[in-house]
């Protein structure tokens, strides 16, 4: 999945490494609605959830490109019509180069949109004001979150979604819908705590054979009809609920 990953480890000091562990080889035009975008991979991530689709970069936090060669590729991505840079991971919000990886972007003259797991309010606090569009999964129901992704501090969770609902950046919560996790009472719940939100994204749950969890290897991927169904009954609990990658 992550056809260009940096060839050695970049030893620049922690405060201004280069987070980017992994880019994905070509532009996308599904991670950043509505437009082209980059995407960017930063490593390490403090969620250990058994359906992760990029657990190959939880280990990849020290082993990074060095700035010229991201602004290089920066400008590579441009020449094919990318106008947005998505910063992805692992959890971009743990990498203390991320503020200097927006403002390169921006500087660049890219949209920038943050994909974070929303476990470091203060964090994304910060960045906030610099960043064009934000995704944050809201992986389940409060009293699930531990079971499900090792992270139990759902105060900052609440914290995240409090700053992106009074704040005037765009953004989308984002849930992946697993059928033997998500039944109607966690996702009942789980509507209730975004609560207002202005725009929640239900997507299925894909199996593959790396996931971390053998036992998610071989489950079914969520039926379109699920993620309807999902949809009519907790319509009200954001302005926009939408299906997507169905
Ligand atoms: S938060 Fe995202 S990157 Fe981290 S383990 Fe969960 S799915 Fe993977």
């Amino acid at each position: 999945m992550f056809p260009e990953s940096p060839p050695a480890e970049d030893s620049a000091p922690d405060d201004i490494r280069c987070p980017v562990a992994a880019v994905l080889g070509q532009v996308s035009m599904v991670d950043y609605p509505g437009h082209i975008a980059a995407v960017l991979f930063t490593g390490g991530c403090n969620f250990r959830c058994g359906f992760c689709h990029n657990a190959a970069l939880f280990a990849r936090a020290d082993a990074t490109y060095p700035w010229e060669v991201i602004r290089e590729r920066a400008h590579g991505f441009r020449d094919e019509w990318a106008n947005g840079v998505v910063i992805s991971g692992g959890e971009p919000t743990l990498a203390t180069g991320l503020p200097r990886l927006i403002e390169e972007m921006k500087n660049l003259g890219f949209l920038v949109k943050l994909d974070t797991n929303g476990s470091r309010p203060d964090v994304l606090a910060a960045v906030l004001p610099r960043v064009d569009y934000v995704a944050m999964d809201v992986k389940t129901a409060p009293e699930r979150y531990r079971a499900l992704t090792g992270f139990g501090d759902t105060d900052a969770i609440a914290r995240s979604m409090a700053l992106l609902r009074d704040g005037p950046t765009d953004y989308e919560l984002r849930t992946t819908v697993i059928v033997n996790e998500h039944h109607d009472a966690c996702m009942e719940a789980l509507g209730r705590w975004i609560g207002g939100a202005r725009r929640w994204v239900l997507q299925p749950f894909v199996p593959r054979d790396d996931l971390p969890d053998p036992a998610l290897r071989s489950a079914s991927r969520t039926p379109v009809a699920r993620l309807c169904e999902l949809r009519e009954r907790l319509v009200a609990c954001a302005e926009e609920v939408l299906v997507r990658g169905a």
